[in-house]
C-alpha cells in the first residue's frame, strides 16, 4: 500500500487539474492519495469523482494557512465538513487576504521595474481561489522574468525579499478547533521546513496535542535524516500519528515527485480512526473516503 497524504492541484498552487492529480497518482502507483490544496476545497468534487472512476482510495484534506506564535504554520485537516460556517469563514478571511496582497505584491515588483499586471496573476492563477505567491511566480516565469518559481521566491517572493507581502492566516489554536468541530482530524504539515520558521519542540507539540492535534508529518522533503529521527521520536513519545508525503505540486515545486515520500499503512489506518471519531463527535456529515 503506497500512501501519499499531501498534495496540491491547480485548485491552489499546484499544476495539475485535481483529476489530472488523480491519474498522476495512478500512474505513480499509489493506492491512497490526500488532495490537500491550500485554504480551499474546491478541488475535491473534481478528484473524487476521478478516483471513482480509476478505483483510487481518496482522502479529500486542506492545508490550512495558520499562524501561531507570530509564525507561519502549515496545518492538514483530513475529512472535515468544508460547509461548518465557522470553518469556511475563517478560510474565507485567509482566501480574502490572498485576494488584497496581490496588488500590493504587483505595486512593490512594479517599483522594482518590472512590468508585470493584474491581469498577468489573474492569468496564471487560472481561476484558483487561492491566489498564492507561486501564481505571481508563475507570471513572472511568464514575461521572462525568472526561471522558474525558485527563482522567482529566491529573488522577489520569498520571506525578507523586496516583493513579500504579508497575509492574514487562521490563528492555530482557532484552527485546531475549527477542524475538530467540523469533524476533521489535524496534522501538522513539515513543522521543521525551510517555510515554516517556527521549529516546535516535544513540549509545543504535546501543547498542541490537548488542543487537538492528531499527527505530525514527519517524512517531508524539507526534513534531513536527523530531523525526521527526532520528530519520529517525539511523536512516539507523545502518541501522535506519523505521517510521510510528497507535497506534489506538479509543475511548481521540483524534488517533491508523488510517492517520494509515504505514509505507513497502520498510521493510515490510525489516522482513519480518529477522523471517524471525530466526525462521531462532531455529528456533521464528513466527506467519505472514496475508493
Ligand atoms: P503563499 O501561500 O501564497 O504565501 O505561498 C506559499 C507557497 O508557496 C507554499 O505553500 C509553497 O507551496 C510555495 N513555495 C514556497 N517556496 C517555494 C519555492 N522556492 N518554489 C516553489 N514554490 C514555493
Ligand atoms: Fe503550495
Ligand atoms: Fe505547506
Ligand atoms: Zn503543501
Amino acid at each position: 500500500m503506497r500512501i501519499d497524504l499531501h498534495t496540491h492541484s491547480r485548485a491552489s498552487d499546484g499544476t495539475d487539474t485535481p483529476s489530472g492529480l488523480v491519474r498522476a497518482a495512478v500512474e505513480a502507483g499509489l493506492d491512497v492519495l490526500a488532495i490537500t490544496d491550500h485554504d480551499t476545497a474546491t478541488g475535491w468534487a473534481e478528484a473524487a469523482d476521478a478516483a471513482a472512476a480509476h478505483r483510487l482510495e481518496l482522502v479529500s484534506g486542506m492545508e490550512i494557512s495558520t499562524r501561531h506564535l507570530g509564525r507561519s504554520v502549515h496545518l492538514l485537516g483530513y475529512l472535515p465538513d468544508p460547509t461548518y460556517a465557522p470553518l469556511a469563514e475563517a478560510l474565507g478571511r485567509v482566501l480574502d487576504g490572498r485576494e488584497a496582497r496581490v496588488p500590493t505584491m504587483i505595486e512593490r515588483l512594479r517599483g522594482l521595474g518590472i512590468d508585470i499586471t493584474a491581469d498577468d496573476v489573474r492569468r496564471a492563477a487560472r481561476g484558483t481561489a487561492a491566489t498564492g505567491r507561486p501564481h505571481v511566480a508563475d507570471a513572472l516565469v511568464t514575461l521572462g522574468v525568472v526561471a522558474d518559481r525558485d527563482e522567482a521566491f529566491a529573488t522577489y517572493l520569498g520571506w525578507g525579499k523586496p516583493a513579500h507581502v504579508d497575509r492574514y492566516a487562521v490563528p492555530l489554536v482557532d484552527a485546531l478547533r475549527l477542524v475538530g468541530e467540523a469533524g476533521g482530524v489535524s496534522v501538522i504539515a513539515h513543522p521543521w521546513g525551510r517555510g515554516g520558521l517556527a521549529r516546535p519542540d516535544e513540549e509545543t507539540f504535546g501543547e498542541l496535542q490537548e488542543l487537538g492535534l492528531a499527527g505530525i508529518e514527519v517524512d517531508h522533503q524539507d526534513h534531513d535524516a536527523a530531523v525526521r529521527d527526532r520528530l519520529r521520536a517525539v511523536a512516539r513519545n507523545l502518541g501522535l500519528v506519523v505521517t510521510g508525503s510528497s507535497d506534489y505540486h506538479g509543475a511548481g515545486k521540483n524534488d517533491h515527485e508523488l510517492g517520494c515520500n509515504t505514509t505507513a499503512p497502520e498510521e493510515y489506518a490510525r489516522l482513519l480512526d480518529l477522523a471517524r471519531a471525530a466526525s462521531a463527535r462532531s455529528g456533521r456529515a464528513t466527506p467519505a473516503v472514496v475508493g
